[in-house]
């Protein structure tokens, strides 16, 4: 990395609003003040094992209580040594014996409207069955069990399936190619595939067997594969299911979910598990390069996901719960599955798009299943606004007490709308920062606690200690931007990169000896706020200056015709870099007006230095497909380069033809 300034990076933002939380909110939260939180926190950052260790001995079973919280050999951390539980149990069984078994866990909607509920008793009944029955087809504790499926009850049972005998799965997000799938079998040698003959997106069935077929054809490694039977979803009479694609069945490979099922046992105790005994495999989303298998285990992730789940939440037992991203995504993996259901949580799962089969389709569930706690992406609040407020208008949302976001940074406007528009400016809403790597939240308000400013994520988490530096790895001004580490291990890191601890260590460990780079750049405010800034390698360097990407393309969502924006450097002789933006408008038209237009309003928020060079208007943003911008692409392309580097995850490849002929 050039080291202008040290390699800091200027800021050019000014964000002073700021929201107290709701005072009928904090009398009521898990954490009332920001006096609690410090406390707690500054108890954490204290002796870390030892905070971590008293929480993990109340929080989860232990068939074998543990004799060390953490052996730390760099860059390997080893938590609750010498113990055992397993996560299966910790999410079902705990809340069984807690008197729990008649609560709803899962609350189903599919896209057709066809609906499921589950209670406790209900979901541990299916996961012993499905365990058997993946005992039965010869899977063992270590064995590798691939998951390509739609958002459907079924796919959180085998997750909780595996994890009760000890399988590791690795989910794969139901709109990868078969290529996709074949890449991650083979990287984490998978022996069993686990699919559905379709599922439902925007309307159509899409022949998710079929696509599984092709990829097992380059997946030497699996055996055998389960097929789940979707069914149509629609009421008798408007679809036969004549035209939903028929899952072509290979006899002795494939095994129809429901027939094995048939035959299952429903009794079988969960196994008891070393704490670090790897629970999945989660391929990252793959904005900045070629997608990475993050390994985690079980009792260290387990408590974070519990605990961060109870504190960011601030979880009650009445909570409706919605987070809407796809189980094949991390936040899936914690915030659907792991986290609420160990803390006997109801949640929502929803298979379809929010587009389906209109834009208040959110709207509606929430009004319909009373949602209490609404947490998604800036991507989706941004198409939100694009699509506009009278779908939300329509419907009741006065359930709703608390919002969250997380993927990428918000920009304050569409922050500004989500809690003006959403939250009715009663709700207050946590930013979460984290990554797949850390398996759960790391930096975000306590909602009942700390105040939230538009576009910050504000502060760790107990027991989470950042820090940010400079490239010799030396601390950074209040104000200055530099790379974001963790300074202190934590019960959710990740334990490696599945089969390739060289680019684990590179990667992670390397860059400041001995820290976890977590990859973006972030500053600090007076108030000891976090500010995430972008990825490292996405810094503009212009005339000397290092900006973030954010920060310019929040000034341009700030300006009332533009519904998104991304900004990247192209090369320039004369500055260094030049900034180029892309711009989505929700209104107005894309001319040299509109482009002279947003230049001055950009030099008026974040001054003249920030000012675009190049304005191009685009309908889409290329973007990977858990919906964050990819601009290591548009790098390319302002660039005027052919796109280089892994496109794998890449959602829609029209976008970059359409913009490389540079049409609008
Ligand atoms: P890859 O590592 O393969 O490039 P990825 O980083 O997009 O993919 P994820 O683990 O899904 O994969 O995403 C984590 C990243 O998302 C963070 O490093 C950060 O850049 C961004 N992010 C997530 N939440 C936030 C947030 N609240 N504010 C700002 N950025 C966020
Ligand atoms: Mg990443």
């Amino acid at each position: 990395m050039a080291a202008a300034h040290g390699g800091q990076i200027d800021t050019v933002m000014h964000e002073e609003r700021r929201f107290a939380p709701p005072a009928e909110f904090a009398q009521q939260a898990r954490i009332k003040s920001l006096d609690e939180y410090q406390a707690l926190w500054d108890q954490a950052a204290a002796d870390p094992p030892k905070f971590w260790a008293d929480l993990a001995k109340e929080e989860l079973h232990w068939f074998q209580p543990f004799n060390e919280a953490l052996v730390w050999k760099e860059p390997f951390a080893q938590w609750f040594v010498g113990g055992k539980t397993n996560v299966s149990y910790n999410c079902l069984d705990r809340n069984l014996a807690a008197g729990l078994g008649d609560r709803t866990a899962i609350l189903w909607e599919g896209e057709p409207g066809d609906t499921r509920k589950l209670t406790y008793a209900e979901l541990h009944q299916e996961v012993c069955k499905f365990a058997n029955v993946l005992k039965q087809l010869g899977i063992q504790t270590g064995d590798r069990v691939s998951i390509y499926m739609p958002m459907v009850p079924e796919l959180a049972i085998a997750m909780l399936a595996c994890a009760r005998i000890g399988a590791i799965h690795s989910v794969i997000f139901a709109g990868f190619s078969a290529e996709a799938i074949a890449e991650r079998n083979r990287d984490a040698a998978a022996k069993l595939q686990i699919t559905a003959d379709f599922g439902w997106r925007r309307g159509k069935a899409l022949a998710l067997k079929d696509t599984v077929d092709e990829a097992l054809a380059k997946s030497p490694t699996v055996e055998k594969c389960i097929v789940f039977q979707r069914g149509t979803g629609k009421a008798s009479g408007t679809g036969s299911g004549a035209n939903v694609p028929q899952a072509k069945m290979q006899p002795g490979r494939d095994f129809w979910w429901h027939e094995l099922m048939k035959e299952a046992s429903a009794e079988c105790p969960a196994t008891p598990l070393d704490s670090e005994t790897p629970l999945y495999i989660l391929y990252t989303s793959g904005s900045t390069g070629k997608p990475k298998g993050i390994k985690h285990t079980t009792a260290g992730y387990n408590l974070y996901v519990k605990k961060t789940f109870q504190w960011v939440f601030d979880h009650r037992e009445d909570d409706i719960f919605w987070c809407t991203a796809d189980i094949g995504w991390v936040t899936g993996h914690s915030y659907v599955v792991y986290g609420p259901l160990s803390a006997g949580a109801t949640v929502l799962m929803y298979e379809g798009a929010p587009n389906y089969p209109d834009e208040a389709r959110f709207w509606q569930l929430i009004e319909k299943y009373k949602v209490t706690i609404f947490y998604t992406a800036p991507t989706a609040i941004r198409a939100f606004i694009k699509w506009g407020d009278q779908h939300v208008k329509k419907h009741d949302l006065s359930s709703l007490r608390l919002l969250g976001t997380v993927g990428e940074g918000i920009n304050p406007e569409a922050w500004m709308w989500y809690h003006r528009t959403v939250g009715q400016e009663r709700c207050p809403i946590v930013d979460t920062w984290w990554q797949t790597e850390t398996g759960g939240i790391m930096m975000s308000p306590l909602p009942g606690a700390i105040a939230t400013k538009p576009g910050s994520c504000t502060k760790p988490l107990p027991g989470i200690i950042p820090a940010i530096v400079d490239p010799d790895g030396e601390p950074v001004g209040t104000h200055q931007g530099g790379w974001l580490i963790m300074t202190h291990p934590w019960p959710g890191m990740l334990r490696g990169i599945w089969g390739d601890d060289g680019r684990f260590k590179e990667v992670y460990w390397t860059r400041v000896p001995g820290k976890y780079l977590a990859g973006d750049n972030a500053r600090c405010d007076d108030d000891g706020y976090y500010w995430i800034m972008g990825r490292i390698d996405d810094v503009l360097n212009v005339s000397g200056h290092r900006l973030s990407t954010i920060e310019i393309e929040s000034a341009l969502v700030s300006h009332p015709d533009v519904a998104e924006a991304a900004a990247v450097g192209r090369p320039d002789d004369l500055k260094g870099e030049a900034v180029a933006v892309f711009v989505t408008l929700k209104r107005g038209v894309p001319n040299d007006a509109m482009r002279e237009e947003l230049k001055k309003h950009v030099r008026h928020e974040i001054g003249a230095l920030a000012q675009p060079d190049d304005i191009r208007f685009t309908n889409a943003l290329p973007k990977t497909r858990s919906g964050k911008i990819m601009r290591r692409l548009l790098r390319d392309i302002a660039a005027g380069k052919e796109t280089s580097g892994d496109t794998t995850t890449l959602e829609d490849f029209t976008v970059l033809a359409k913009l490389r002929h540079n049409e609008e």
